[in-house]
């Protein structure tokens, strides 16, 4: 049987515990997942392409059949290149829903071959967002229950030089 192979993308400006539990029940749902880092100009990110990249390969550096990736263009596009068969996203909260169902029928339009598996987050993860961790870690705020360790620091850090 062909292995089946999925792509996790987005933009993980940083990747949360949320992120990490997405991608650890998707691993079991797949053969081979792909987390991939969307290189998108119109979205400013907090950390480049490169270190997003480096801190998912740290915290994923247990699961052994997922790999880290990043793309430039239609996530289709990259998709159809690595031979998958699915894209995972996650759902949080009703608002996630219409853009979600709209990303995913327009992928569904472009390739009919891929489709979008949705998954929701584990409860601790409802409400927890890339962007609300920036906010918590700028105010002071503990992060230990939305952020790998790893990913904390560098967090830190990256916002204190940011000033
Ligand atoms: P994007 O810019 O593509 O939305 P994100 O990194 O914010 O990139 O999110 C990537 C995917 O992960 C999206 O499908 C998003 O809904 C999902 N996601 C983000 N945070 C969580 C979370 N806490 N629980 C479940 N899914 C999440």
């Amino acid at each position: 049987m062909t292995e089946r192979i999925a792509i996790y993308p987005g933009s993980f400006d940083p990747p949360t515990l949320g992120h990490l539990d997405l991608i650890q029940r998707a691993a079991r749902m797949f053969d081979h997942l792909i987390v991939a880092v969307a290189v998108n100009d119109v979205k400013q990110a907090l950390f480049s392409v490169e270190e997003r990249e480096q801190m998912l390969r740290e915290i994923t550096a247990t699961f052994p059949n997922v790999e880290v990736s990043s793309f430039e263009g239609l996530t289709v596009h990259f998709a159809r290149e690595r031979g998958a068969i699915a894209l995972v996203r996650g759902l949080r909260v009703v608002s996630d829903f219409e853009f979600e169902l709209s990303m995913a029928l327009t992928n569904q339009k472009l390739d009919p071959g891929i489709d979008t598996v949705c998954l929701m987050p584990s409860e601790p993860y409802i409400f927890l967002s890339s962007r609300g961790v920036k906010e918590i870690t700028r105010f002071g705020g503990d992060t230990a229950p939305f952020l790998p360790p790893e990913v904390s620091a560098r967090l830190r850090k990256r916002l204190r030089e940011k000033g």
